[in-house]
């Protein structure tokens, strides 16, 4: 029988005017003279408790949850009134691939000359509020990998902001700027730099902890563990561990120093009881497969806001 009926005809026009609806546009679309144009910015998103770890050695896991719903709307002490964002839309993802963007950042503040390492605290606005201005709401790594493993509902259009190190600019700094856009992050630390000089102190974790900032370990030593054989078990397990108890949340994912990996330490991460570990990468493609060596885009220094949208697509 030819044609459908124009009943039939119909429902399909409204899915299909829906699914554009959902679908937005690509970060590709966006051009380089809408990225200084603000648009009506999202929400903050209200995250799902923390996953608890695999208990250690069989007995209870810390229970404590880190939720984003624990960060307040505005913050006396840092002097940080959080701008309204409206309710973002989450749709259910099943498990399976995420197509989600990890972006690696290490210092937010001028080095007062060009580094890779440093972007500065006015180029980092600038990026915070284009991604909300485009429409991005950021989640956390342990929401991603569990929207890989088992499904999740994500925001539609989705960003994790990593940190690397462990610096107290990031706490000086970026977070002041993410608590303004609505935006949590995920903070690897070094767990031997605690406390040292440039590096953020326990007080300063637990507070990025309360504001619905996941904590990873990037290590005990930021030593290249692919060279390193004798103290991995300190290195990837006990820094862990160290990092459970000082912060009283679970810690469950990893941050490779220097991106360096190899099969046998993804194993290793994952026998640690991490849910996921990250790497360094070109995409924002992520896959059971690749779940302990997450591919994050590191933003440089140098990147203006076209260079920047670019890492989205
Ligand atoms: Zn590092």
């Amino acid at each position: 029988m030819g044609g459908r009926s124009p009943l039939k005809k119909l429902t399909l026009l409204a899915v299909l005017l829906c699914a554009l609806l959902l679908a937005g546009r690509p970060p590709e679309e966006i051009s380089a003279q809408e990225t200084m144009l603000p648009r009506t910015p999202l929400a903050p998103r209200r995250s799902p408790p923390l996953k608890p770890a695999n208990p250690p050695h069989g007995e209870p896991g810390p229970t404590r949850t880190a939720t984003a719903s624990t960060i307040s709307s505005s913050s006396p002490k840092l002097g940080i009134t959080a701008l309204p964002y409206p309710t973002p839309i989450l749709i259910y993802h099943p498990a399976g691939e995420v197509r989600i963007p990890i972006l690696l950042y290490h210092h937010v503040a001028d080095p007062g000359e060009t580094s890779r390492y440093f972007v500065s605290s006015q180029q980092f606005e600038k990026q915070i509020s284009s991604l909300r201005s485009w429409g991005y709401t950021a989640i956390q790594i342990y929401l991603l990998v569990q929207a890989i493993e088992g499904g999740a509902d994500l925001p539609m259009r989705a960003v994790v902001i990593t940190f690397d190190d462990g610096y107290r600019d990031v706490y000086q700094n970026a977070l002041p700027v993410m608590e303004r856009y609505g935006y949590t992050g995920t903070a690897y630390v070094i767990v031997k730099q605690i406390v040292v000089g440039v590096y953020m102190n326990t007080k300063q974790l637990k507070e990025l902890v309360d504001r619905g900032w996941e904590v990873g370990s990037h290590s005990e030593t930021h030593s290249n563990l692919r060279k390193t054989k004798t103290k991995l078990v300190d290195e990837i397990f006990n820094s862990r561990l160290a990092l459970e108890e000082l912060l009283s949340t679970p810690v469950l994912s990893f941050s490779y120093p220097y991106g360096s990996a190899n099969p046998s330490l993804l194993k290793l991460v994952q026998q640690a009881g991490y849910q996921s570990g990250a790497g360094l990468g070109s995409t924002g493609r992520h896959t059971l497969k690749s779940r302990f060596y997450l591919s994050r885009l590191e933003v440089e220094g140098s990147y203006d806001l076209i260079e920047f949208a670019r890492l989205l697509r």
